[in-house]
C-alpha cells in the first residue's frame, strides 16, 4: 500500500479550510433561505458580536459549542467556583 496522496502537514490545514468552506456554504443556504444570523436550536438571533467572530456560526452564543476562554487553563474547578481539594 503505497497511497500518500498528499503529504504531512499539509493535510491539517486542508482539512481546515474544508471545513471553513463548508461553513461558509452553509452560511451562504442560510442567508438565501432568509434564517441567517438565527440560531438553528432555538431561532433566537445571534448576537452581533458573535457574527463578528464568527460570520459563519448557525447557533447563538447559548447553543454553540464554545472553545474554553483563554486563560483559564487547567485551573479545573465547578462552575459554581469550587475550588479542588487544598493541598
Ligand atoms: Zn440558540
Amino acid at each position: 500500500m503505497d497511497d500518500g496522496a498528499r503529504p504531512d502537514g499539509d493535510a491539517a490545514e486542508l482539512d481546515l479550510v474544508e471545513a471553513d468552506l463548508a461553513a461558509v456554504d452553509a452560511a451562504l443556504e442560510r442567508l438565501d433561505a432568509g434564517t441567517y444570523g438565527r440560531c438553528e436550536a432555538c431561532g433566537e438571533p445571534i448576537a452581533e458580536e458573535r457574527l463578528a467572530v464568527s460570520p459563519t456560526t448557525p447557533f447563538c452564543d447559548r447553543h454553540a459549542p464554545a472553545p474554553p476562554p483563554p486563560g483559564t487553563s487547567g485551573a479545573g474547578g465547578g462552575p459554581d467556583g469550587t475550588p479542588g481539594a487544598p493541598g
